[in-house]
C-alpha cells in the first residue's frame, strides 16, 4: 500500500464535516502553523520540495516567495479549482469528499502570504460541489477558524467560492483572475505575473487545489519529511486521475517514485488493461501532454523502468517522453485509433481558443479540419506535412500555453503513430467505413473570434 497524506481520511463517513475532521485530526495544522511566522511557514514549504500540482510543476514555496508587498496594498490566494483539462478529474475528487482539507491549506497559505480575503474559483460544470465547500467555510467560520482573530491569532480570514462558466481557458491563471474581476476570461499578457499584479492589480498568489491542499501534510509532518517520500525533485506524494481502458479507473494517491509499469498493471491501481487487451499508448498527465506509446511509456529511452515521477515522465524531452501535466492519465488500448483521438482532442481545442492571438485562433480549427479529413480517408500524404508544419508554427508563438496545449498532441501523435495517419490516407474506403460516431462532428465547429 503507497503513502497516503491527503486520502488517508477520505473512506471515512461523514469526513466532509468539521465534527468529524476535527475528530481525525482536522485543523490541527492550522493550529500548528499559527505557532509559527509567515517566514517559518514559506521555509518548511521550501524544504518540502512541494511543487504545483495544477501542471506546469513550479515549486511552490518559491512561487510565494515572488508575492510582493507593498505597503497598504492587500494580498490575495486564489486557488485555481478550474480543473477541465480532459482526463483530469483528481481536484473534483478531493473538494467532494475533503473539503475542509482544502480550507484548512487555504487558511495556512493564507496566513503565509498576508492575504486576508481568499477566492476558490471552480468550473461551472462541478455544479454540485460549491455547495460542498460553502458549507465547509460555514462550518469553518463557526468554529472559529475563519473569520476575524482566528483562534486568537489577530490574522482574519474570509474565503469565497466563485463559480466559472465553463470556459476551460479560465483555468490558465491571468484568464482565471479576469473572469475573477467580472470580465470576459482572456489570458493576458505577461509581465507583470500575478505575483505583483494579479486580482484587481494586487499581488497575487494562484495555486491548484491539490497543491494548497497538500500544505496540511507538509505543515503536520514537517518540510524535511515531506521531502523524504518520493524520488529527486518529485517529493510527496501526487493525486492522478486514471481513466481510459483500464480495469479500475479513479483517483489514486501514489508515491512518486512508484513505476508506471505497476501503476497501470497493479490491482492496486489500475488493475491492467480492460478486457485483457494490449496496451497501446498513455497520455499521462492530461488531454495536453504528448501521447507515449507503450515502449516509450513503460521504460525511459536509458531501459530505466519509468517512474510515475515528474523527471522520469519527462525523460527524453518530448523526442520520447512527455510530462506529469496536471495528472490526468488516459490509457488506449490496442483497438483505439489514434488518428481519431487527435481529431476529438483538436476540436475540443480549437473551441476552446479565446481567439486573441493569430497562431492559436486559425491554426486550431486547421488542424482539426484536416484532422477531420485524414480520418475520413479523405486526406493526402501532403496534409500530414501540412499538420505538422501548423503545429509548429502555433507551439511558442502565443500569448497563453493553449497553443501549446493544442499543438503538443498533434506533435507527438505525428511522430509516435506517423503509420496510423499514413494507414488512413492509403486506405480511404477502411477509413470511411469506420464508425466512430463521427456524426457527433457533423456540425461545424464554432470559430473564436478575434478580440478588438
Ligand atoms: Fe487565447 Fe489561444 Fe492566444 Fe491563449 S493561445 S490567449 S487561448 S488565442
Amino acid at each position: 500500500m503507497g503513502k497516503k497524506l491527503l486520502l488517508k481520511d477520505a473512506h471515512i463517513e461523514g469526513i466532509k464535516h468539521f465534527d468529524v475532521y476535527r475528530k481525525h485530526g482536522g485543523y490541527e495544522a492550522v493550529e500548528k502553523a499559527f505557532k509559527m511566522t509567515p517566514e517559518e511557514i514559506l521555509e518548511e514549504v521550501k524544504t518540502s520540495g512541494l511543487r504545483g500540482r495544477g501542471g506546469a510543476g513550479f515549486p511552490t514555496g518559491l512561487k510565494w516567495s515572488f508575492l510582493a508587498k507593498p505597503e497598504g496594498v492587500p494580498r490575495h490566494l486564489v486557488v485555481n479549482a478550474d480543473e477541465s483539462e480532459p482526463g483530469t478529474f483528481k481536484d473534483r475528487y478531493l473538494m467532494e469528499y475533503l473539503p475542509h482539507l482544502l480550507i484548512e491549506g487555504m487558511i495556512i497559505s493564507s496566513f503565509c502570504l498576508g492575504a486576508n480575503v481568499s477566492y476558490i474559483y471552480i468550473r461551472g460544470e462541478y455544479a454540485w460541489i460549491p455547495e460542498i465547500l460553502e458549507t465547509a467555510i460555514e462550518e469553518a467560520k463557526a468554529a472559529g477558524f475563519l473569520g476575524k482573530n482566528i483562534l486568537g491569532s489577530g490574522f482574519d480570514l474570509e474565503i469565497y467560492v466563485q463559480r466559472g462558466a465553463g470556459a476551460y481557458i479560465c483555468g490558465e491563471e491571468t484568464a482565471l483572475l479576469e473572469s475573477l474581476e467580472g470580465k470576459r476570461g482572456n489570458p493576458r499578457l505577461k509581465p507583470p505575473f500575478p505575483a505583483v499584479k494579479g486580482l484587481w492589480e494586487r499581488p497575487t498568489v494562484v495555486n491548484n487545489v491539490e497543491s494548497i491542499a497538500a500544505v496540511v501534510p507538509v505543515i503536520n509532518i514537517t518540510g524535511a519529511e515531506y521531502a523524504k517520500i518520493g524520488v529527486g525533485r518529485s517529493t510527496g506524494t501526487k493525486l492522478i486521475s486514471a481513466c481510459g481502458n483500464i480495469n479500475n479507473p479513479g483517483v489514486y494517491e501514489i508515491d512518486m517514485s512508484l513505476s508506471v509499469e505497476e501503476f497501470i498493471y497493479s490491482d492496486e491501481y489500475c488493475g491492467g488493461i480492460k478486457d485483457g487487451k494490449k496496451l497501446k499508448a498513455c497520455i499521462p498527465g492530461g488531454a495536453s501532454v504528448p501521447i507515449l506509446p507503450a515502449n516509450l511509456l513503460l521504460k525511459t529511452i536509458n531501459g530505466e523502468p519509468r517512474l510515475m515521477s515528474y523527471e522520469s515522465l519527462a525523460d527524453g524531452g518530448f523526442a520520447t517522453g512527455s510530462s506529469m501535466g496536471s495528472g490526468g492519465f488516459e490509457i488506449l488500448d490496442e483497438d483505439q485509433c489514434i488518428v481519431e483521438h487527435t481529431m476529438t482532442l483538436s476540436r475540443f481545442y480549437a473551441h476552446e481558443s479565446c481567439g486573441q492571438c493569430t497562431p492559436c485562433r486559425e491554426g486550431t480549427p486547421w488542424m482539426y479540419k484536416i484532422l477531420k479529413k485524414i480520418e475520413q480517408g479523405q486526406g493526402t500524404l501532403d496534409d500530414i506535412d501540412l499538420l505538422w508544419d501548423i503545429q509548429r508554427k502555433i507551439e511558442g508563438n502565443t500569448i497563453c500555453p493553449l497553443g501549446d496545449a493544442a499543438a503538443w498532441p498533434v506533435a507527438a501523435a505525428i511522430r509516435h503513430f506517423r503509420d496510423e495517419f499514413e494507414w488512413h490516407v492509403k486506405n480511404p474506403e477502411l477509413s470511411q467505413n469506420q464508425n466512430y460516431g463521427l456524426a457527433a462532428y457533423a456540425d461545424p465547429i464554432p470559430v473564436p473570434q478575434a478580440q478588438a
